[in-house]
């Protein structure tokens, strides 16, 4: 159940009603909205009795939640979720996110070199895996605390966001540390336990769509990082798994608008992991901002020949100049914008 407050409810009624849901057993979760504050209930195994909480002070009407999941959902909060990175750095507001970067970190060398790139395209939030989930075991794993310790470099060097991903606990732990977003992979969408520890972190999460995820799976793994506290969870599509044998995966922007209409949380696409292959990049990336993705995270390497994962799929530094300058064009019919619009900086 939701409470829904009344437009100009205080503070004060506010955390009475809160203090009421708890005193009843259950979690409060007061989540603002531009008209009104919404509190959404959880912890309750049945339905919540509506009277003790209607006659409160400040409260316009409980309502009974229509879906299975509750704090990610549409009908708690109206407006779009934008989660505020700091320094200027927005998602799901009116400028697109570009998180753009290689598969994994590799070395300083090519961190920087890519990170070099990354900023000059306007990107501002940069991606590379310390802890990489690989099918196969005698694949490159990631360079663990050192690969982190290398984006903690990328940050103060370039002054871009970090984004990268934690694959257990114990990655969790060192990843909150070092990054700006904490990652959570395709493989790990239904890892509870991980998805519950993230919830319980103070940093905001990128939760990828798994593989063979229905939107309402989706939505309920984000919904544990939700009911944990957490309300800064950036969702994105990555590709699912169906007969197709041209990509790597079935990008599904349907899922796009889709998502838009139930949740209020922002998405992202991700057309690296959604085709596997190079030259399918940019035009899916305009696509996804053309059905209204929130942004982008792209894969990008020097010398993708070279890399130590997913080169086939990573674009050249000049190609990310171009998706950037045509997704601005198509980013204007929307009335959103791409950042990095100015004057390319001179990194010779
Ligand atoms: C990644 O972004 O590096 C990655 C492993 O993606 P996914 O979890 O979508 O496969
Ligand atoms: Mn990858």
């Amino acid at each position: 159940m939701l409470v829904m407050m009344k437009a100009h409810a205080t503070a004060e009624e506010i955390q009475g009603v809160c203090r009421k849901i708890e005193e009843l057993g259950y979690r409060a979760h007061p989540i603002p909205g531009s008209m009104r504050t919404a509190i959404g209930i959880t912890g309750n195994r049945g339905p919540v009795e509506a009277s003790s909480l209607e006659s409160l002070p400040g409260v316009a009407e409980c309502v009974p939640v229509s879906k299975p999941y509750k704090l990610v959902s549409r009908e708690l909060r109206e407006d779009a979720t934008v989660v505020d990175l700091g320094d200027g750095v927005v998602v799901g507001g009116r400028e697109l996110a570009v998180i753009a970067g290689p598969c994994a970190v590799e070395s300083r060398e090519q961190a920087f070199a890519i990170a070099g790139a990354v900023r000059a395209a306007g990107a501002k939030l940069f991606r590379g895996g310390a802890f990489k989930p690989r099918t196969s075991p005698y694949s490159f794993q990631g360079l663990g605390e050192e690969g982190l310790r290398i984006l903690a470099e990328v940050r103060d060097e370039f002054g871009l966001k970090i984004v990268t991903e934690a694959v257990d606990g114990e990655s969790l732990e060192l990843v909150e540390r070092y990054a700006d977003v904490i990652q959570i992979g395709a493989r790990n969408m239904q890892n509870f336990s991980l998805l519950k520890l993230a919830g319980r972190s103070a940093r905001p999460v990128l939760l990828k769509r798994g593989i063979a995820a229905t939107l309402d799976e989706f939505l309920m793994a984000a919904e544990y990082i939700l009911a944990e506290g957490n309300y800064r969870v950036i969702l994105c599509e990555r590709g699912v798994r169906t007969f197709a044998d041209h990509t790597r995966n079935t990008l599904d922007l349907s899922v796009i608008p889709a998502v838009q209409s139930l949740s209020h949380l922002p998405i992202l696409v991700d057309p690296s992991h959604g085709t596997g292959r190079r030259e399918k990049v940019v035009p899916l990336s305009r696509a996804a901002v053309a059905v209204g993705a929130d942004g982008l995270i792209v894969e990008v390497h020097h010398r993708p020949d070279e890399a130590l994962s997913d080169g086939s799929q990573s674009i050249l530094p000049d190609q990310l100049d171009r998706l950037m300058a045509e997704i601005r064009q198509i980013a204007a019919l929307l009335g959103r914008e791409v950042p990095g619009g100015g004057p390319r900086p001179d990194h010779s």
